[in-house]
């Protein structure tokens, strides 16, 4: 179908785009392992979207269409006045989700007025519940007060609150059933993530250290037997149920299981580079718009519809080669 005959946000393999990511910053308190790189060097700031030009963005994503919007990094609740930011969107008429993935390292401080402003779920990452190992994978993180702002989240009342966790082999992957018995006992999700070959990284072999979701999946089992749902978040995680429990266990497998056909999601990054897709680097500059017609909505929206056309059909990672994509996780907005 030609551009003309087809709805706004719809792309050549009739996929709709309802669902956008926004990096707030590409900076972060922490340094995964998976994620960064001990030294990283970030975009300069007059580089990186004001917070007034990432609501004007939100904006007209909502206007196209746009019911869904995560805010993500970087760790975007260390961005200076964020909470200026999730008031407006969380305000926005036609938004039915305004979501959050954090550390957790800030919750603490706003997870009653992520809340207050409208933010319904929050996904927190956790890899480890071992104070040592937390700090090895996040490398300057303190694993107390990440506990601390979770229950501070429980306590907030979100909808949902998802535990991420990234597994490696030789690093983390005897923790599987404890993370399994946290969320359990907090009466919260989890979603396990394989890891994926974004940036350049030589603190471990991404190819050895790999461990597959079904490997996790098969671990669980034994334990807790795991129903199969038809529960998704319009994304690529697979959720299962356990009978004694309200908990979840979501898989994201991006290497064992596409999900590209399903993709309704697009992301922008910390400098305004709308991407169109996780795997490849098809990606426009919205920033160069933002800044040659400041505050105007218009030419932004035409841009995003526009942009459509150049979503790819799939992404093809591979951890034996060097990665493709040399921008790191951070920068694009998980
Ligand atoms: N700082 C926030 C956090 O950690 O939740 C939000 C941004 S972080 C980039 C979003 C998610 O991406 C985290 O759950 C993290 O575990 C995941 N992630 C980062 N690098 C990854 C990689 N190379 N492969 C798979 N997941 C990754
Ligand atoms: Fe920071 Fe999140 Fe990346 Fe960890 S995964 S370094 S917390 S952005």
């Amino acid at each position: 179908m030609d551009r003309a005959n087809r709805p706004l946000l719809v792309d050549k393999f009739n996929r709709q785009v309802n669902y956008v990511r926004l990096s707030v910053t590409d900076r972060c308190d922490f340094r995964c392992v998976y994620c960064m790189a001990e030294e990283m060097t970030f975009v300069p700031r007059s580089e990186v979207l004001t917070l007034e030009e990432i609501s004007l963005l939100g904006k007209a994503f909502v206007n196209l269409g746009v019911n869904k919007i995560r805010l993500t990094g970087g760790e975007p609740l260390v961005r200076r006045n964020v909470m200026s930011l999730v008031k407006n969107l969380g305000q926005l008429e036609g938004l039915d989700e305004l979501v959050l993935t954090t550390n957790g390292s800030q919750l603490e401080k706003y997870a009653g007025q992520l809340h207050r402003y409208g933010v319904k779920r929050i996904n927190i990452s956790l890899d480890s519940l071992d104070p040592v190992k937390f700090r090895e994978i996040t490398r300057s993180g303190d694993l107390s007060r990440v506990l601390r702002g979770i229950d501070c989240a429980i306590a907030a009342g979100f909808e949902k609150i998802k535990i991420n966790a990234v597994i490696l082999n030789g690093r983390n992957e005897h923790e599987i059933l404890d993370l399994v018995k946290f969320i359990r006992h907090k009466n919260i999700d989890i979603a396990f993530i394989e890891e994926m070959p974004l940036g350049n990284i030589i603190e471990h072999n991404r190819a050895l250290s790999f461990c597959s979701n079904d490997e996790i999946k098969t671990l669980i089992e034994q334990h807790y037997p795991l129903i199969d749902t038809t529960e998704n978040t319009g994304g690529p995680s697979h959720y299962y149920r356990m009978e004694d429990s309200v908990s979840r266990i979501g898989f994201i497998s991006p290497h064992s299981h596409n999900f590209c056909p399903l993709c309704n999601r697009v992301r922008v990054t910390a400098e305004g580079r709308l991407l169109l897709c996780l795997g490849n680097e098809h990606s426009i500059d919205l920033r160069a718009i933002l800044r040659a017609k400041p505050g105007q909505i218009k030419p932004l929206e035409e841009a995003i519809i526009q942009a459509m056309d150049l979503k790819p059909e799939q992404h093809h990672f591979d951890l034996e080669q060097q990665p493709d994509i040399v921008r790191f996780m951070n920068m694009t907005g998980g």
